[in-house]
């Protein structure tokens, strides 16, 4: 099976990388000046920003965060304390995206802003050493990550985990401290040395792919990428999961570190063109919002026809298999009523929607409840969950009242920091949802 990638709109630049400096932007990679100006300032993408929702701000909807940076680029207003302060409190949801007429990518403006200020302003010693060991020297090793959870799966094993949360230890620290911790769920070891090179086809061969495995999906959800594979092989794939890939850059990209990003980027590239595969799969939708971003990340850095190459293979696995078509032939009952929440980085980074919910679907037994504002942010957005862990909490609540209206079992997902969020907020609303990646329920349907 070959796939070909459809034109579209959505991979427009929202940057521009160049040597000459932008207004009073400082680095070299700088929001792209013509998307700015492509904002006719409707508004229609206002009732869909979750920070404009919480705030009232002006400054906090897309519009006005395009015309600060378009006054920065004019050179009417410096990089101020102001303008980094709303390039880190836009969740990136790209919601606006999705709503606005005129293609304007308000959250990958801010993003790239946020490289911006570090230029602007510089972490001190302490932040500057912290950041450069988590971006660049562990966010780059799998191995190194891997060793860094045995610490964390000992203090769940040996009990300390169980006494520091009943003796509120934590309670002590900041916000962001009690919730880091409550979030994680009882650790797993680690998926990427178990998995085998490649998992043979099962049935009638339909094709081979490289499975591109997500470091929190390996390091958090190692349960729900085995099942991910599986139900690829099932379905009649060969299955190959490079185990040399790297983390995919969402991250660094967040945190404004681009260079690093485009080093994995490369790396992944490469690695992945040496296969010889007919789609390139991920289950984690972050890792799949940015894999399809490589093309742009690297524009000038990397040879046209292999950005366009890998860029055309990529797929999230919901994609994928709705592109393949599901056999359902040996599907197994599952009897559960079903609601669905849509991971910004699959629904309006990449335009997913539907496939997830046909799969959901397709499995008998399956009672499908949509709940209202489906694709409304959950308050995770990487690291901002933890930053504004107020805010956080407010968006998440909103979600959850939803997710509650439909009365379902199972609250599916696809995405891991959606997966994280949700399940500490159900648990500690007192919720009775599981919370499950979709391929998880996919696989309870699927035969051993
Ligand atoms: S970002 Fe788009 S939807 Fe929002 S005000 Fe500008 S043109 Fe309108
Ligand atoms: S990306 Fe999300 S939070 Fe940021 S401006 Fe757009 S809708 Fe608002």
């Amino acid at each position: 099976m070959r796939v070909i990638q459809k034109p579209g709109s959505m991979w427009r630049k929202a940057f521009v990388s160049s040597p000459e400096t932008l207004g009073n932007f400082k680095s070299k990679d700088a929001p792209g000046y013509k998307d700015m100006l492509q904002c006719m300032r409707c508004g229609f993408c206002l009732p869909t920003c979750p920070t404009y929702a919480l705030t009232g701000r002006e400054r906090s909807n897309p519009r006005g965060r395009v015309a600060l940076a378009r006054a920065v680029a004019e050179k009417k207003l410096e990089f101020t304390r102001g303008v980094r302060e709303e390039a880190f409190f836009c969740l990136d949801c790209r919601a606006c995206t999705t709503a606005c007429p005129s293609g304007v990518k308000a959250g990958e403006i801010m993003e790239v802003c946020r490289s911006q200020s570090h230029a602007f302003y510089p972490p001190g010693a302490m932040g500057n050493a912290f950041r450069t060991f988590i971006l660049e020297k562990m966010l780059v090793s799998p191995e190194r990550l891997e060793k860094s959870m045995i610490p964390t799966r000992l203090y769940q094993r040996l009990g300390l985990q169980w006494l520091v949360r009943h003796l509120g230890v934590l309670k002590l620290g900041p916000d962001w401290m009690e919730k880091a911790e409550g979030m994680l769920p009882p650790l797993e070891k680690p998926l990427r040395p178990q998995l085998p090179e490649m998992l043979s086809a099962r049935g009638e061969k339909r094709g081979r792919i490289g499975f591109f495995l997500g470091c929190v999906m390996t390091l958090i959800y190692p349960h729900v990428s085995r099942q991910t594979v599986r139900v690829l092989a099932h379905q009649g794939f060969d299955v190959i999961t490079p185990k040399a890939a790297k983390c995919c850059g969402a991250p660094h990209l967040s945190e404004g570190d681009r260079q690093t990003a485009r080093e994995l980027a490369l790396f992944n590239l490469e690695l992945f063109l040496a296969e010889d595969v007919d789609a390139i799969v991920t289950d984690c939708a972050g890792c799949g919002a940015a894999l399809k971003e490589y093309e742009e990340i690297l524009e000038g850095q990397a040879d046209r026809e292999k950005l366009a190459l890998f860029r055309s293979k990529v797929r999230d696995v919901s994609e994928f298999l709705g592109e393949a078509g599901l056999r359902t032939e040996d599907l197994r009952e599952v009897r559960k009523t079903v609601t669905y929440h849509e991971p910004c980085h699959l629904c309006h980074a990449q335009g997913i929607s539907a496939q997830p919910r046909e799969l959901l679907k397709a499995v008998p037994g399956v009672e499908l409840r949509e709940m209202s504002e489906a694709s409304w942010c959950c308050g995770s957005a990487a690291t901002w969950g933890l930053k504004f862990s107020e805010e956080s909490r407010q968006v998440l609540d909103r979600k959850l009242g939803n997710v509650q209206s439909t009365g379902a079992e199972i609250l599916a997902t696809a995405n891991p920091g959606c997966h994280l969020q949700l399940a500490w907020g159900v648990n500690r609303s007192g919720m009775s949802q599981e919370v499950l990646h979709v391929m998880e329920v996919l696989g309870q349907a699927v035969p051993d």
